[in-house]
C-alpha cells in the first residue's frame, strides 16, 4: 500500500497508453478513493508493479450506493429504448477500443493478447449488445384465469444491486453482469477483481463517454473483504451478483441470506472432461489441449480431470502429451504465444504446490510440472508449464479441489457407470464434456452428470441465450439470457377482475 502524494516510476510499454493511477467511478465523476490509498497492480509477466488501484473502502462504498439510489428514479424511468441505446453505445465504444483494451487485458491478467483480442473484449462487447436488444423483446406473463379474471406479470428491476467479480475473464465477466443489471433498469455498484482492475478501469472512462446519467454505473476498486465485503453488507444493495471462489460465495451467503437479498452465485469448478473409445479421436485431443490449458486454465471451465477409456487411455496419453509439447509459452503481449503468464505470484505458488501435492499422493508427472523461465523482459513472470498427471485416485485431494492453473489429471475407466461415479465425486457441479459418436450414450450421461452446462463433442461453445451456471457448490442460480433478466427483476403478479 502507498500513500497517495508518492511520485510513481513508469514501468514498461502500459504507462504511455494508460494511467498509472486507476481511479474510482462514482455518481458519475472519475475519483481518487477517500483514504488516498493506493494498492500495487502487477504485470504478472514481468513479476512488477505497473500501475496503482483505489485502496478504497466502505466510505468509499457508502458515496457509490447513495449515488446509484438516485439514480435509480431516472435511470428506471428511462425508456426501454433509451436505455437500450446508451448500452449500445457503450458497446460500439468498446469494440472501437479493442486493440487497446486487449493490450490492457494482456498486461494486466497475463492471458496472450491473442486471446483477449479474440474472446474476452469481444464477448465483453457481445454482452453488452446482447442484453440491450434483449430488453427490446423481452415480456412478461399474463394468466386469463377466466372471462373475468386477468392476471398478468409485471417484471420490475430492484433497484441498486451490486456485481462483484473475479480475475480470470476480467472485463468479460464484468461486463456479464453489469449488462443485464442497467438493461433491467437497475443501478449498480461494481467490483472487479482488485488482481485485475484496468480494463474496468477503461470501461468507466468509456462510460462516461457513452452518455449515462451519474450514478448508473459506479466502479469502486479494492480489497475484496472490503469494498467488496462493504457492498455485499449494505442495507441498499437489494441484490448481489458474484462470480469467485465457493468460499468467497459461502462468505457472501452468509452475510446476504439474513438480509434477505437476492443471490446469484457462480463459483469454482473441477469439470470432468470424458473421452470414450469411439470418439472423434483428433478433435478430442485438440479440443482438449484447449479446454486444458486455455488462459493457462484459469477458466472456471476448463476440464481438469481427464477420464480416458481404459482402450484408448495409451494412445490418447501420447497425442494428448505431443500436442501440450507444441503449445508455445511466453510473453502474452506477443501475438504467436498460446500460453502466457499466471495471475499473480500467490496464484503461481499455489499451483505449484498442488503440483508438489500430487506428486507427494502418489502421481506422475507426465508432462510439465515446472515453472518456465521465459528470456528476456518475462524473466521474472509468474510461468508454469503445461502440466499432465496420472496414477492418481480419483477421489485424491489433487483431483477433488480446485487448482485453477494449467494442471490437468488423467484417469483411465472402463465403463459408463464407473466413470459417472467418479465424474460426480467432487463437491463441484459446474460443467462437464463428454467425447462419443453414441448418441444415445452421450444423452444418458449428460442426463447424469452433476454439471449445469454439458458439452458433447465440444467445449466452450456459447450462446448468450442459454442458461449458464453450476449446482452442488459450483453455485446458485442462473446467469445468461432471460435468466439474467429474471434475476435483476422483481416479479410482480397484478390480479383484475373485469366484473363491475
Ligand atoms: P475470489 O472469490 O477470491 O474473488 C472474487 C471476487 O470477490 C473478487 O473481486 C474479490 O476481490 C471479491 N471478494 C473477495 N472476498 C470477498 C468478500 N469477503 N466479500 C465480497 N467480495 C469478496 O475468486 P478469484 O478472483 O480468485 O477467482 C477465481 C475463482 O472464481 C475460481 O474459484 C473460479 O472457479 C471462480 N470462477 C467461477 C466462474 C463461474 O462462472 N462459475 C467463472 C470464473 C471464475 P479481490 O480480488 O480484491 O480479493
Amino acid at each position: 500500500m502507498v500513500a497517495e502524494q508518492k511520485v510513481f516510476k513508469m514501468k514498461g510499454e502500459m504507462n504511455k497508453r494508460t494511467d498509472e493511477k486507476i481511479l474510482n467511478y462514482i455518481n458519475g465523476e472519475l475519483c481518487a478513493p477517500l483514504s488516498k490509498l493506493y494498492l500495487e497492480n502487477y504485470n504478472p509477466a514481468l513479476g512488477e508493479v505497473y500501475s496503482y488501484l483505489p485502496d478504497s473502502d466502505e466510505r468509499d462504498v457508502e458515496q457509490a450506493v447513495e449515488a446509484a439510489k438516485k439514480a435509480f428514479p431516472i435511470w428506471s424511468g428511462y425508456s426501454i429504448e433509451e436505455r437500450s441505446n446508451i448500452l449500445m453505445r457503450l458497446a460500439s465504444l468498446i469494440e472501437e477500443n479493442l486493440e487497446f483494451l486487449a493490450e490492457v487485458e494482456s498486461i494486466d491478467n497475463g492471458k496472450p493478447i491473442a486471446l483477449a483480442r479474440k474472446v474476452d473484449i469481444p464477448r465483453a462487447s457481445a454482452n453488452f449488445k446482447f442484453f440491450a436488444t434483449a430488453i427490446l423483446h423481452a415480456s412478461s406473463e399474463s394468466h386469463a384465469t377466466n372471462s373475468q379474471t386477468l392476471n398478468y406479470t409485471l417484471r420490475q428491476p430492484i433497484g441498486v444491486v451490486g456485481c462483484i467479480s473475479p480475475w480470470n475473464l476480467p472485463l468479460y465477466l464484468f461486463s456479464w453482469k453489469i449488462a443485464p443489471a442497467l438493461a433491467a433498469g437497475n443501478t449498480v455498484v461494481a467490483k472487479p477483481s482488485e488482481i485485475t482492475p484496468m480494463s474496468a478501469y477503461i470501461l468507466s472512462k468509456l462510460a462516461v463517454e457513452a452518455g449515462f446519467p451519474a450514478g448508473v454505473l459506479n466502479i469502486v476498486h479494492g480489497e475484496g473483504p472490503k469494498v467488496g465485503a462493504s457492498i455485499v453488507e449494505h442495507l441498499n444493495v437489494k441484490a448481489i451478483s458474484f462470480t469467485g471462489g465457493t468460499q468467497t460465495g459461502a462468505t457472501i451467503a452468509k452475510i446476504a441470506a439474513p438480509m434477505f437479498k437476492k443471490l446469484s452465485l457462480e463459483l469454482g469448478g473441477k469439470n470432468p472432461n470424458i473421452i470414450f473409445e469411439n470418439c472423434d479421436f483428433e478433435k478430442a485431443v485438440a479440443t482438449s489441449v484447449r479446454s486444458s490449458f486455455s488462459n493457462q486454465g484459469q477458466i472456471c471451465l476448463c476440464g481438469s480431470r481427464i477420464f480416458v477409456q481404459q482402450s484408448i487411455y495409451n494412445h490418447f496419453k501420447q497425442a494428448f502429451k505431443e500436442r501440450c509439447s507444441l503449445l508455445k509459452i511466453g510473453d502474452p503481449i506477443l501475438e504467436e504465444t498460446q500460453m502466457g503468464a499466471l495471475v499473480s505470484k500467490a496464484h503461481f505458488e499455489k499451483v505449484l504446490s498442488y503440483i508438489d501435492l500430487a506428486k507427494q499422493e502418489g502421481g506422475t508427472i507426465l508432462y510439465g510440472g515446472k515453472p518456465v523461465k521465459v528470456s528476456g523482459r518475462c524473466a521474472n513472470g509468474w510461468f508454469v508449464e503445461p502440466t499432465i498427471i496420472e496414477n492418481l485416485a480419483y477421489d485424491c485431494r489433487t483431483n477433488q479441489e480446485e487448482i485453477f492453473g494449467p494442471v490437468v489429471t488423467l484417469t483411465p475407466f472402463e465403463n459408463e457407470e464407473e466413470v459417472l461415479a467418479m465424474a460426480n465425486s467432487t463437491q463441484y457441479g459446474l460443467s462437464a464434456t463428454i467425447w462419443t459418436k453414441n448418441l444415445n450414450k452421450a444423452h444418458r450421461i449428460a442426463q447424469k452428470i452433476d454439471a449445469g452446462i454439458v458439452w458433447i463433442n465440444c467445449w466452450l461453445i456459447r450462446d448468450l441465450r442459454t442458461p449458464f451456471g453450476g449446482i452442488k457448490n459450483s453455485g446458485v442460480g442462473r446467469e445468461g439470457g432471460w435468466e439474467a433478466l429474471r434475476f435483476f427483476t422483481e416479479p410482480k403478479n397484478v390480479c383484475i377482475e373485469t366484473n363491475d
